[in-house]
């Protein structure tokens, strides 16, 4: 079946229409049908959490050769950093981007989209452009939060550039289902009460309410993205 296929399906019946071991298999052939059409030109971006380390894995188990990007910044907490230093020294394939311009202080409290823009966002546009990828592979899932409910599977965002989102339907448990089943290492600050994470000033521990809920607390941004999924990755100047 090709991998266009897929865009016709409802995600949200798969979301509770599929057991884990089925979502499994289906993210598997997601990824493997992507690797078949774009060959070296497909990458992985690790952002080094919990989604991203299944789906790391899970394109581990397609090709040993699939490379992968990290996008870092210099306000990830240092259990974040020392996580990246041993899955890099692991996966050597695992490239990391970061942006390291001035900024004004404390940018992500006064204006936290141009941060994640100066920050994330354009060092993402240099990875896709830098490796050549034409199909990129997230860790994105429908039910996180109110800001992800309305991607595919496969998508077309940026003409040219495919966005893979191979485990879209996966419900949080099955995430910590696979971790745990397959024995995946994850960032200690989980095991501190994270449900998402990301930089220092920017993640909270939460309990209740979306998955997402920790993210940008007390700022417009509050629960939601950074901005790669949301805005343009290429034809732009980097
Ligand atoms: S998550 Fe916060 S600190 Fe990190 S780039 Fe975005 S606004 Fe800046």
């Amino acid at each position: 079946m090709a991998l266009g296929t897929f865009v016709q399906d409802d995600v949200r019946q798969l979301v509770d229409g599929l057991n884990f071991a089925e979502k499994v298999e289906r993210s598997l052939w997601l990824i493997r049908e992507a690797y078949e059409e774009h060959g070296e030109h497909l990458a992985v971006a690790n952002s080094l959490g919990k989604d991203s380390c299944v789906v790391w894995d899970l394109a581990k188990r397609v090709s040993p050769h699939i490379p992968g990007f990290i996008v870092t910044t210099r306000f990830k907490p240092p259990e974040t950093k020392q996580f990246m230093k041993e899955t890099v020294a692991r996966y050597p394939e695992l490239r990391v981007f970061d942006n390291p311009a001035p900024i004004p202080e404390k940018l992500w409290e006064t204006d936290p989209d141009r941060c994640c823009d100066i920050l994330k966002v354009k060092p993402t546009r240099q990875a896709i452009e830098e490796m050549d990828v034409h199909c990129w592979v997230t860790g994105l899932r429908c039910t996180e939060g109110r800001t992800r409910t309305d991607f595919e599977e496969v998508e077309e965002r940026d003409k040219g550039l495919i966005k893979l989102n191979p485990i879209l339907v996966w419900h949080e448990r099955e995430i910590w289902q696979y971790l745990a089943l397959y024995r995946v290492p994850v960032n200690p600050l989980y095991a501190e009460g994270y449900r998402s994470l990301g930089c220092g000033p920017c993640s909270r521990i939460t309990s209740g309410g979306d998955e997402r809920a920790g993210r940008w607390i007390g700022t417009s941004k509050c629960g939601g993205e950074c901005g790669i999924h949301t805005r343009p990755l290429i034809d732009y100047q980097i």
